[in-house]
C-alpha cells in the first residue's frame, strides 16, 4: 500500500490560534479599556491585496478586535503615505499596523515599511524589525514564517539539526523563514532563481519550505521520502488555486505535506491577529501567555 503524507491542516490550526486569542483580548480589553486594534494600509488597487485585506479585516471582527483600513489611491505620493502610516503610529487606539504589499512603485519599500513604528510592526517589515530578527532577539517576526513555525511545532517536526531548505529569497518569506530555521537550530540552505540544481538541494532537505510563487516547481521526485513540505505558494491557474509543489506526487513521498489552500494561508492571518494582541499586552504592560 502506498504511504501518504500527513496533511498539515493549516485552516484548523488556525482556528485553535485563534480561540487561545480569545482570553488575551478579554485581558486586553480589561486593562486597556478597548480591544486590541490592527490597521492596515492599503494602497493602490491591486485585486489581490484587496481580498487578502479583506480576509485580514473580518478575521480581526470576528475575534472582537478593532480594524480599520487606510485607503490611498495607486497615485498616492511618498508623502500622503508617510503621513497615513504617521498617523496611525500616533494613534491611542491602533496596536497594529501593516503596509498590505505589493505598493505602487513610486514609493520606496524600506521608507515606506520603515515609517512603520516599531511597536506596531506587526509585520515585521521595518527594516529595524528585521535587524533584530537578523540578530536572533526579534520584536515581531513576520507572519507567514510564524505561521510556518507554528505548523512545525504543532506538528512535531524535528528541527534541531535537521536539514532545512528554503526556496525563495524575498524580505516577507523567504529570508526571514530561513532565519527563523536557523533560529531553532536547523541546518539551512537557502535556494532562490539563480540556484544552479534546485532538485539536489530539495532532495537534501529534511524540511522544505517552498516559496517562489512557481506552480508545479517542485515535484515529488524532488522530495526526499519522508521530508517535511511546507507549500507557501499562490498560484492562480485554469485548475484554479494551486500551490508551488505538486501535491499528488509530493504527498506520496513525505512524512508531512500542507495543502494549498488550507495550509500556510490560514496560519498567516492568524499570525497576524497573534502579533496584534502581542502588541496591545505589550502596550498594556500585559505578561503575554509564552514569551518568543
Ligand atoms: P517573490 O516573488 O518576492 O519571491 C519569490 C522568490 O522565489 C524569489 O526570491 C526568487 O528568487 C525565487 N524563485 C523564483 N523562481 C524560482 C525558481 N524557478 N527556482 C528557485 N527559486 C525561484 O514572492 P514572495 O512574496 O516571497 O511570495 C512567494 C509565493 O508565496 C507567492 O506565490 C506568494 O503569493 C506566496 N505567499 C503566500 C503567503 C501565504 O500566506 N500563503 C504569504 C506571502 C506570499
Amino acid at each position: 500500500m502506498q504511504k501518504t503524507a500527513v496533511l498539515m491542516d493549516g485552516k484548523a490550526l488556525a482556528a485553535e490560534v485563534r480561540q487561545a486569542l480569545e482570553p488575551r483580548i478579554a485581558r486586553v480589553r480589561a486593562a486597556l479599556g478597548r480591544p486590541p486594534g490592527l490597521a492596515v494600509v492599503l494602497i493602490g488597487d491591486d485585486p489581490a491585496s484587496a481580498v487578502y485585506v479583506r480576509n485580514k479585516e473580518r478575521s480581526a471582527q470576528k475575534l472582537g478586535m478593532a480594524s480599520q483600513v487606510a485607503r490611498l489611491p495607486a497615485s498616492a505620493s511618498r508623502e500622503e503615505a508617510l503621513r497615513a502610516i504617521q498617523s496611525l503610529n500616533e494613534d491611542p487606539a491602533i496596536d497594529g499596523i501593516i503596509v498590505q504589499w505589493p505598493f505602487p512603485p513610486q514609493l520606496d519599500e524600506l521608507e515606506i515599511f520603515g515609517a512603520v513604528a516599531p511597536e506596531k510592526d506587526v509585520d515585521g517589515f521595518n527594516p529595524a524589525t528585521m535587524g533584530r530578527l537578523l540578530a536572533g532577539r526579534p520584536r515581531y517576526v513576520p507572519c507567514t514564517p510564524l505561521g510556518i513555525m507554528t505548523l512545525l511545532r504543532r506538528f512535531e517536526v524535528p528541527l534541531q539539526g535537521a536539514e532545512a531548505t528554503v526556496i525563495g529569497r524575498s524580505n516577507i518569506v523567504g529570508k526571514p523563514m530561513a532565519l527563523e530555521l536557523l533560529r531553532a537550530h536547523a541546518t539551512v540552505t537557502w535556494c532562490h532563481s539563480r540556484t544552479r540544481d534546485l532538485a539536489v538541494h530539495a532532495r537534501r532537505a529534511d524540511v522544505l519550505v517552498v516559496a517562489a510563487g512557481k506552480a508545479g516547481l517542485v515535484t515529488g521526485g524532488m522530495v526526499k521520502p519522508g521530508a517535511c513540505v511546507i507549500d507557501v505558494g499562490i498560484n492562480q491557474t485554469d485548475q484554479g488555486l494551486v500551490g508551488d509543489v505538486e501535491f499528488e506526487s509530493a504527498s506520496r513521498v513525505a512524512g508531512w505535506i500542507t495543502p494549498v489552500p488550507g495550509g500556510v494561508g490560514p496560519m498567516t492571518v492568524a499570525m497576524l491577529m497573534q502579533n496584534t494582541v502581542l502588541a496591545a499586552e505589550r502596550r498594556a504592560g500585559l505578561e503575554p501567555p509564552e514569551a518568543r
